[in-house]
């Protein structure tokens, strides 16, 4: 049983995350793909479909499991293909979207350390 106070940080956080996945990879294509930046953030916002590998985990979402490491499209040899793709220029925004999320996943499991 978790009180009011952990249940109001875990809400927040859990909003922050949604929306850090939202509006960063939106960032991130105006600053590095201006031309054609409303196709490169709804072509990264698509790469949120790398968490259908929560769909393997039992329970499905924890708020307090830290993705990074533990499911596999978000396990290090994944990341690592994800920052080679980084240098093909016909993946290089799936790439940044895929890369983007990993940053905010990790944040998250860099808040359960604290
Ligand atoms: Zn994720």
């Amino acid at each position: 049983m978790i009180d009011n106070f952990t249940a109001s940080v875990c809400v927040i956080a859990t909003t922050v995350h949604m929306a850090a996945h939202l509006l960063l990879p939106g960032v991130v294509a105006w600053a590095c793909f201006r031309t054609r930046w409303r196709l490169a953030w709804l072509i990264m916002l698509a790469t949120l479909a790398v968490d259908i590998d929560h769909l393997l985990a039992d329970p499905i979402f924890d708020p307090e499991r830290c993705s990074i490491g533990f499911h596999p499209l978000h396990s290090y040899p994944a990341i690592a293909l994800y920052v080679l793709a980084l240098s093909l220029k016909p993946l290089r925004i799936v790439a940044a979207g895929l890369l983007i999320h990993m940053v905010i996943d990790s944040s998250d499991c860099l808040r359960m350390l604290f």
